[in-house]
């Protein structure tokens, strides 16, 4: 944590900007080990302050030592002048993405009273965020590995009859059973036609022989996330499942072979379209190729035709192509993958056999 303070501060004086004032939930948790979610640190050259309501001064206490400790008596409009002034600053940034356009309000009108310069900034943590450190990287694995026999779990369970939701039930409790602090995101189990859909939610939909199953899951293990979809057809598939899923796995396979560090995010993604363009599905594949993944299941970098993000080792995202026919259902096949010196690395190994046979 003292390194990635350090950064920050280096980060700051070249802006130049005398003080940040944190507020995103992960930011916070990045910076200090505080993972209550609800506070604000304030880092300066020489201070690093975490302020908090009474529900935390405990929690912070432990998982934050080297911070020093602001108890908030109500709103932090209240404090923003009084914390500026235990740290000695007369200008605060803060982060644009993540404060309401009210709190901008009541903040930047109690900056103004205190005599303070408030200014927006977006983006300096989630820049020290998108190359992961050998202990974070350990705790995504550690997340991915969970998912890969999770998804073993659901290939021995899942059987026609069985709902989308009763799926995703399953899925939860084994990533809970197995350790994880819980899900990263909702999982979702879109069959037959809802497999169209990409972001589909799971209902109350009976799995049938035949049709694709598109599961995507993740799970989160000491607050980092992982993120894996596979597409299954329970007995034999169709012609149009061989025709979709052999396309989709070739451009998965073709860009997790070919992704280097240097590239853009654009030319890892165009790296898998060219192949889904090529097979006649382009307009199929309405989504990027991929994200960063680590304490937000969606961060940078990010894999799509309009990113300009370099990709460089260390960083961990995934690569998630898919096609979509609307009526009849969809494939998408997701790894999770780190970058390093060669190339890409796969933290997901779930099998890519898509056929589960059907109960004797
Ligand atoms: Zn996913
Ligand atoms: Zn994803």
């Amino acid at each position: 944590m003292k390194e990635r303070i350090e950064s920050l501060r280096v980060r700051l004086s070249q802006i130049p900007l005398e003080a940040l004032l944190v507020s995103k939930p992960e930011n916070l948790r990045y910076l200090s080990g505080f993972s209550g979610g609800e506070g604000f640190i304030l880092i300066s050259k020489q201070a690093q302050l975490l302020a908090v309501d009474f529900r935390y001064l405990e929690q912070v206490a432990q998982q934050a030592p080297d911070f020093q400790l602001f108890r908030l008596r109500g709103d932090l409009t209240e404090h923003l002048a009084d914390l500026a002034a235990t740290v000695g600053v007369k200008q605060v940034g803060f982060e644009s993405a993540h404060l309401t356009f009210l709190q901008y309000q009541q903040l930047s009108k109690a900056s103004r009273d205190g005599g303070l310069e408030f200014v927006p900034t977006s983006g300096l943590v989630e820049e020290l965020r998108i190359v992961k450190e050998p202990g974070e990287l350990s705790l995504i694995q550690k997340a991915a590995e969970v998912t890969d026999l999770c998804f073993e779990h659901v290939r021995r369970i899942v059987s026609p009859g069985m709902t989308e939701r009763q799926l995703c039930w399953e899925i939860e409790k084994f990533m809970r059973e197995a350790g994880a602090d819980g899900l990263a995101f909702d999982t979702i189990v879109a069959s037959g036609p809802n497999a169209a859909l990409p972001h589909a939610q799971p209902g109350g939909r009976a799995l049938a022989p035949g049709e694709p199953i598109v599961v995507d899951m993740g799970a989160r293990w000491q607050g980092y996330c992982s993120d894996f979809t596979r597409t299954i057809c329970l007995g034999e598939p169709d012609e149009t499942f061989r025709k979709v899923y052999a396309v989709t796995l070739q451009a998965n396979e073709a860009a997790a072979r070919q992704i280097r560090a240097g590239m853009m995010g654009q030319a890892a993604d165009d790296l898998a379209r060219r192949v889904i363009v090529e097979a006649g599905y382009g307009e199929s594949f309405g989504h990027g190729l991929g994200h960063g993944v680590g304490l937000e299941i969606h961060e940078a970098p990010r894999l799509r035709v309009d990113s300009r993000d370099v990709l460089s080792e260390g960083m961990v995202f995934t690569i998630e192509p898919g096609i979509y026919l609307p009526g009849w259902g969809g494939v998408r096949i997701e790894d999770l993958a780190v970058l390093e010196t060669g190339g890409s690395r796969l933290l997901s190994l779930g099998t890519k056999d898509p056929v589960v046979p059907l109960p004797k």
